[in-house]
């Protein structure tokens, strides 16, 4: 009697676990993107801080900073109003041998690769 009862409980189970693993997912996400807005407002302050600094020593004009944003921007191959960092290999800095530009982490010896600098 009510053997029904077992497969009912345990769909449900199965249904609010995956809603579960939905919303730590949901979460995760809201915090990383919470992380790279949080980045680019301090990296946001920085440049308007350089630029301020600039611009009160007379270094430069906006004609002639327009024209350096342009040059650099087309550095990367592309004139996009954006820099994408290239690189070649990376040498760890423990084991000293070379991995892929993408890595991480050195799949010799395991040593955490740092990320490249955007600027
Ligand atoms: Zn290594």
């Amino acid at each position: 009697m009510y053997g029904w009862l077992g497969g009912y409980l345990h769909a449900e189970a199965v249904a609010a676990n995956r809603e579960l693993k939905q919303l730590s997912n949901d979460v995760r996400h809201e915090l990383a993107l919470a992380n790279v807005q949080e980045q680019l407002e301090r990296q946001a302050l920085v440049i308007r801080s350089l630029l301020e600094v600039c611009a009160r020593k007379g270094l430069f004009t906006d004609p002639e900073f327009r024209q350096v944003l342009d040059e650099v921007d087309l550095s990367d191959g592309r004139r996009d109003g954006k820099l994408k960092p290239q690189g070649g290999p990376r040498v760890c800095p423990n084991c000293g041998k070379t991995n892929s530009r993408r890595a991480v982490g050195c799949m010799y010896c395991g040593e955490p690769l740092q990320d490249r600098e955007l600027l």
